[in-house]
């Protein structure tokens, strides 16, 4: 088969597994697949391929069939413009928490000191990597329940940071091994409420991890304790910054203010949704 052929062989096997955005997975498949960017797949569109390359693609496409999430398929995704590993053991990082890290670097902006910033619930470490990648002058804890999210993170800091002295990767549930006064606490921890995991997209609900999504039956269950066990190791002046969901903001404010936390806002997502709260 001739390039644009496959390539459209491919989209169609998409479009009848029910998967969205067919057309940009079949060509982000091919660039995987091929070593080709975009640029070349147009130029190059009336190329014959070799009947391995077309079953190798062919194979992908039919992982991504089954709903496997494309992020999985390739191994990346692209967060703050870094390219992040991922694996099926952590939650694919999400263009929407791209705002907690833009309003930690905000929230952050006229100090001059040496900032020391926890990630906790890190999964792939996106969150506190690209923080500390934008603030040099911060030392980054990142901080998660699963070993194999704790890998993951481990390999990130190799691959994308020149300092990795600056980042310091433990394997601890919540606060039980961290030590230390923060600036910053970075969170996206699960808040997915048990009985809605169900009616998520097949992508979500049937691959990623439960452990990352769930957050007990009301959803706040890690907001509550960190909330208050942040207290602790929180530096006068610091900041707590959660992602949450986009129905949880009046929830978690009000946890934030019973726990005597002041300057609480809500932040906002490109979509107009609640996407951080902060105290
Ligand atoms: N935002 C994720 C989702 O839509 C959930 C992330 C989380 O629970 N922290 O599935």
């Amino acid at each position: 088969m001739r390039l644009f052929e496959l390539v459209k062989y491919g989209q169609g096997m998409l479009e009848e597994s029910g998967v969205p955005d067919a057309e940009i997975d079949a060509a982000l498949l091919w660039e995987h697949a091929s070593g080709m960017n975009r640029t070349d797949m147009f130029f190059e569109r009336d190329r014959d391929i070799s009947t391995e390359l077309e079953t190798g693609y062919l194979e992908l496409i039919r992982r991504r069939c089954t709903r496997e999430p494309l992020q999985y398929i390739t191994g990346v995704q692209n967060f703050m413009g870094y390219d992040f590993c991922t694996s099926e053991n952590v939650l694919i990082p999400r263009q929407d928490t791209e705002i907690l890290v833009e309003t930690a670097l905000n929230l952050t902006k006229s100090s001059q000191k040496t900032l020391d910033v926890l990630d906790m619930c890190c999964g792939t470490g996106c969150i506190g990597i690209s923080y500390g990648l934008l603030r040099p002058d911060s030392k980054v804890t990142l901080a998660d329940i699963s070993g194999d999210a704790i890998r993951v993170t481990r390999k990130n800091v190799t691959k994308l940071c020149d300092e990795p002295e600056r980042f310091d990767v433990i394997n601890t549930d919540l606060f039980g091994d961290v030590d230390g006064q923060f600036d910053l606490i970075l969170s996206n921890p699960p808040y997915i409420k048990s009985d809605v995991i169900e009616a998520l997209m097949p992508e979500v609900r049937d691959n990623e991890p439960r452990l990352a999504l769930d957050g007990k039956a009301d959803g706040l269950y890690f907001y509550r304790i960190i909330v208050s066990q942040a207290i602790k190791y929180i530096k006068d002046e610091g900041y707590v910054v959660f992602e949450i969901g986009n129905d949880q903001a009046e929830d978690v404010q009000h946890l934030f203010v019973d726990t005597g936390y002041d300057d609480v806002h809500v932040v906002q997502d490109l979509c107009r949704n609640d996407r951080v709260v902060y105290g």
